[in-house]
């Protein structure tokens, strides 16, 4: 049988692999309604503690098992996981539904993680919504104990060597461990892009594909497969002729990502001697090294948001300083941009939630840089980390989702006076500190003119601008279709955003996905972008096609095709602008 699943979050990791299928179904247990005696009631709570103990010691004896040095935190969210077992909100909950409906461990714990689930699924920050997983991978561990099961199978050291498993949802340390194990691809039937499972996926360039909705029933276990990360299709039944098809190819992309990387310091400059300035997005500081390895040469893209997660306080400065001092000093020398706080946050999201009528849509709401103009508490201790850490090296400052010049001008305000306060207590910070801003919604393209001439820089979040132009949710997998970054009106707000940059000498960038997407490098240098941040993996195959093009030619070819955007498909547009040229 064969099925494919759309691309997105599929193309975390551009490869591809042939393996036989290791279904990993953990179909997470369905408890029953059922009351138990009342005079049993403590034997249930006794047996929930003692799962919970169980648990806890299985998590403990994965977070051995984590490598030192893994691309993500992983050994953290171990942490949190063990951290979880304690949560008020999971297991003291659950702990009073078997106290006053009398009912199993199973079914109060199954009904706790449902209500918890629904909070998450309604937060608008597609970080936070993916969060609901932990909450599900806590729960499977301790109905598992309940069981009498103890760790789940995956964790039983099964060599996997050459396998692709194919599972309902990966926890970020399932997905370590079978990585380490020789887990050679991930399928799985839940998560998206913003998953832990893509993310890592992505840093481990394994390939990856997400969403295959009911994977592990339709595909047979021991079958070959071939996981497409580039397509997002994931085949099986496969006649011998295809199936040597794809092993060329693997073998072609693994030769050509071998050549790719002995290209990393080489200067990116187009064949007319124009630098393009390559720069990384950074999720985490464990990021870095993997930048640097590729030649970044900077940072154009921090997300800062991870300081905020998986806990119920706040980061305070000195968490912000070290988090930005890691990049800084790590990557020394060159620019490191750090976004402020991209999101709503705990409290502050139900904060927002109570004064928001359910049919509110929260991606228009009290976010961002709307939040942190609402909460200075939130917002002062990151500015003032963000400049204390330019004192280390050359920091950037950028803000996300402005919208308008009297926002810009309230947060131009609040950088000010922190500037103030910091002299005042004698600490030191660069002066010349250059603040820029993100072009992710189209008034701020609209104006980008008036916003250009009170910032230093602007940079373009396509995947905001493509979901607020289109109105298309960027997670959203329904409308999905829609979804598309080279819409002509997005083109459209991107050239008017780098009109506004060449009219007031303004630098302009692009950080959103758009920029680290290859086939479209000849496009956006052509439109007169010299500035693309992107994923850290895509920097040598963005910088191959710069080294491979003539400006002064893609800039005669992009100037006609705004004339045809409207009568042409996009697609073919982009076709002869890259004038026969195939990225991998
Ligand atoms: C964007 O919107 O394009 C962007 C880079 O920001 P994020 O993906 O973090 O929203
Ligand atoms: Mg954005």
């Amino acid at each position: 049988m064969t099925m494919s699943c759309h691309g997105l979050g599929v193309s975390a990791s551009r490869s591809v692999a042939v393996g036989p299928a290791f279904i990993m179904s953990r179909r997470a247990y369905s408890a029953t309604p059922g009351a138990i005696a009342p005079e049993a009631i403590a034997a249930e709570l006794a047996r929930l503690d003692g799962a919970l103990e169980g648990a806890r010691a299985a998590l403990r004896a994965v977070r051995q098992q984590v490598p030192v040095p893994t691309p993500l935190s992983i050994a953290d969210l171990i942490d949190t996981h063990i951290l979880m077992l304690d949560d008020v909100a999971l297991v003291d909950a659950a702990r009073e539904l078997i106290r006053q409906e009398a009912c199993s461990a199973e079914w109060a714990l199954e009904r706790q993680r449902d209500a918890l689930i629904r909070v998450f699924d309604a937060m608008e920050d597609p970080y936070l919504r993916s969060r609901r997983h932990d909450v599900d991978h806590v729960v499977l561990q301790i109905q598992s104990q309940l069981r009498g099961e103890g760790q789940p199978d995956l964790l039983d050291g099964q060599d996997l060597s050459g396998w692709v498993v194919i599972a309902e949802d990966l926890a970020p340390a399932d997905a370590i461990l079978l990585g380490q194990r020789g887990a050679i691809a991930f399928v799985t039937e839940h998560g998206g892009p913003m998953s832990h499972t893509a993310i890592l996926a992505r840093s481990l360039n394994i390939p990856a594909v997400v969403g295959v909705h009911r994977a592990t029933d339709y595909f047979r276990h021991g079958e070959t497969v071939v996981v497409d990360g580039t397509t997002g299709a994931v085949l099986a039944d496969l006649d011998p002729a295809t199936l040597a098809h794809y092993h060329e190819r693997i073998h072609a992309l693994e030769e050509r990502r071998a050549a790719l990387q002995r290209t990393a310091h080489r200067p990116s400059v187009s064949l007319d001697g124009i630098p393009i300035a390559l720069h990384a997005n950074l999720e985490l500081p464990t990021d870095a090294p993997v930048a640097r390895a590729n030649g970044a040469a900077g940072v154009g893209l921090y997300r800062t948001e991870f300081l905020y997660m998986n806990r119920t306080d706040l980061p305070d400065e000195e968490e912000h300083l070290a988090a930005y001092l890691e990049v800084v000093e790590g990557l020394a020398g060159i620019p490191v941009t750090i976004r402020t706080l991209d999101l709503g946050v705990d409290k502050q999201v139900d904060t927002v939630g109570a004064h928001c009528p359910p049919a509110c849509n929260p991606a228009l709401g009290l976010r961002a840089i709307r939040l942190c103009l609402q909460e200075p508490e939130l917002f002062r201790p990151q500015l003032r980390a963000i400049l204390r850490a330019s004192a280390f090296g050359p920091v950037r400052l950028m803000v996300p989702m402005i919208t308008s010049v009297a926002e810009l001008e309230g947060v131009l305000a609040l950088i000010a006076s922190v500037r103030h306060e910091l002299t005042a207590e004698g600490l030191a910070f660069d002066a010349a500190l250059p603040i820029g801003g993100m072009v992710e919604v189209p008034s701020a393209a609209l104006c980008a003119r008036a916003l250009a001439r009170r910032l230093d820089f602007l940079s373009i979040g396509t995947n905001d601008l493509t979901q607020y132009t289109l109105a298309v949710d960027r997670m959203d997998d329904s409308v999905s279709y829609l979804y598309d970054p080279i819409h002509p009106a997005v083109l459209r707000l991107i050239r008017l955003t780098i009109d506004a940059g060449q009219a007031t000498g303004t630098p302009i960038a692009m950080c959103g996905e758009l920029a680290g997407d290859a086939r479209y490098t000849r496009l956006l240098l052509g439109m007169g972008l010299r500035e693309l941040s992107m994923q850290p993996g895509a920097l040598l195959d963005v910088k191959e096609i710069v080294r491979q093009s003539d400006i002064s030619v893609l800039e005669s070819r992009v100037a006609g095709l705004f004339d045809r955007l409207d009568e042409t498909d996009a697609g073919r547009l982009v076709e002869e602008i890259n004038g026969g040229l195939h990225p991998a």
